[in-house]
């Protein structure tokens, strides 16, 4: 005999119904209130499973830096490794070994003067490796500040138009932040500019290599040498640290002439995230220093207390591990000949994909993957008339589930208005002339239906579905 259920189903039909024909999935989920009781494994799954269809493909993402196409081994190694806390050294060894080796390795990349000898560390990601970059500089200069017995009142940072983890540094940490504004045509650093608002309070100097808005790579070593110059002339002596988030795992395999790492005594630290270029899974960063001399000590905490004396430069505490081992796993699998090959193809797709772009409407490139990362951007030509923007082409390449970012550029040229595609790993090049296809469509209808209002800069749609 079948037991009844308050609900009026019984013990039996609960256990063979199908999924979708049991009381649990008759129901919205829950969104505002803590569950009372249980769910069934299987259907709470299945639930979960069959929300997460409508964050779209990954892989049709376009306007992200990271990671979405992975070796079938990476999936094996992170789902073996996913209890594995990075932080408990000593009970997980082989995994901070691991580490180290990874920080020697990049090191290496990075024509560190003693790569066996650096200093650096995995974070979360560029963002929590640019903060302990940031903060390096800055104890360093209050040091050098105190000892000459000066103020140390108003510390600044000049960079060009960074990513927003440099905006939350200054924040954050209280720091000027000098960012220099585009300028016509000029949509980077440039050394004059740089030189123009540095001073006594500078901590230091950011370019980024592959700077987010279009991709290009700021000129590290005119910078590098126009500040030697002015060390030369007034004896101020201010650091660089590179945000290398992409090009750090870029211009060593595709670029190795280009000099902007250790090869310039300038540079005093690297960051980079291993989970964009670098092909590692999503949660894993990099910052090395030249020596550890750059590193101040006072920032370094030691904890005894998950067994062994273990020193620690890290905002985070407990976080996985199997975004380490599988950046371990890449370097041992790929090796810069690896490496080289993934990002060459990127890039000719990029490139390819700026030249049929060029040809699809009445655009501007504004950067086409050449002399920067695997990216390209583009403008509606000046003085064309076209009845769409660019945020109503992004919006239209929605329905076929491309994700093609639109944008309005920083101060002063926020009056330019951009539509981006990064090129990754597992973008092919027969994907990248279907969305050709798909963009000539796109445009065609546009042009035939006219938007009777125009999609701007603050009509960004959010597609979340967290309320009811
Ligand atoms: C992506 C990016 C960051 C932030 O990196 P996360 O790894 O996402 O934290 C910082 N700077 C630049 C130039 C970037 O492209």
């Amino acid at each position: 005999m079948a037991l009844h259920t308050t609900n009026g189903s019984t013990l039996r039909s609960d256990v063979l119904d199908d999924a979708y024909a049991s009381s649990d999935l008759a129901r919205q989920l829950p969104a505002f209130y803590f569950p009372k009781g249980e769910t069934d494994a299987r259907h709470a799954y299945e639930a979960v499973h069959d929300e997460l269809m409508l964050d779209g493909n990954s892989r049709q993402n376009l306007a992200t830096f990271c990671t979405t196409w992975l070796e079938p081994e990476v999936r094996d190694l992170m789902a073996e490794t996913v209890d594995k806390n990075m932080i408990d050294k000593d009970e997980y060894p082989q995994t901070a070994a691991i580490e180290e080796r990874c920080v020697h390795m990049i090191a290496d990349l990075w024509n560190s003067p003693e790569a066996a000898e650096t200093i650096g560390t995995s974070t979360t990601g560029s963002s929590e490796a640019a903060m302990l970059g940031g903060l390096a500089m800055k104890w360093r200069w209050r040091e050098k500040r105190r000892a000459e017995g000066k103020s140390t009142d108003t510390p600044n940072l000049v960079c060009g138009p960074v990513q927003v983890c440099w905006h939350k540094f200054c924040r954050y940490w209280d720091v000027e932040i000098r960012e220099i504004p585009m300028e016509g045509d000029r949509l980077i650093m440039t050394p004059e500019e740089v030189i123009k608002r540095c001073d006594e309070n500078t901590i230091g100097v950011v370019p980024t290599l592959g700077v987010t808005y279009t991709g290009q790579y700021e000129p590290v070593a005119d910078v590098a040498a126009a500040l030697d110059k002015l060390q030369a002339d007034t004896g101020l002596d201010i650091p660089i640290h590179v945000d290398g988030a992409s090009g750090g795992f870029l211009a060593p395999f595709c670029d190795p002439d280009l000099e902007w790492d250790f090869r310039l005594e300038r540079v005093v630290s690297i960051n980079a995230s291993g989970h964009k270029f670098g092909l590692a899974p999503l949660g894993v960063g990099w910052v090395v220093w030249r020596d550890r001399d750059h590193l101040p000590n006072d920032l370094v905490f030691n904890v005894n207390y998950l067994g062994g004396n273990m020193p620690t430069f890290a905002l985070n505490f407990s976080r996985p591990g199997g975004e380490v081992i599988s950046q371990y796993y890449n370097f041992l699998r790929l090796g810069r000949e690896g490496y080289r090959k993934i990002q060459a193809a990127c890039y000719e797709t990029a490139q390819a994909l700026a030249k049929a772009i060029r040809k699809t409407g009445p655009f501007e490139m504004l950067y086409d993957g050449e002399g920067g990362i695997p990216a390209l951007c583009w403008s509606i030509k000046e003085g064309v008339d076209v009845p769409y923007t660019l945020f109503d082409l992004a919006d239209r390449l929605r329905t076929s589930g491309w994700l093609v970012p639109a944008y309005a550029m920083p101060p002063h040229r926020e009056d330019l208005v951009i539509q981006r595609i990064l090129v990754r790993h597992g973008f092919g090049r027969d994907m990248a002339m279907l969305l050709i296809e798909d963009m000539k469509r796109a445009i065609d209808y546009l042009t035939k239906h006219s938007p009777s209002q125009s999609l701007g800069p603050d009509d960004a749609t959010v597609h979340n579905h967290t309320g009811r």
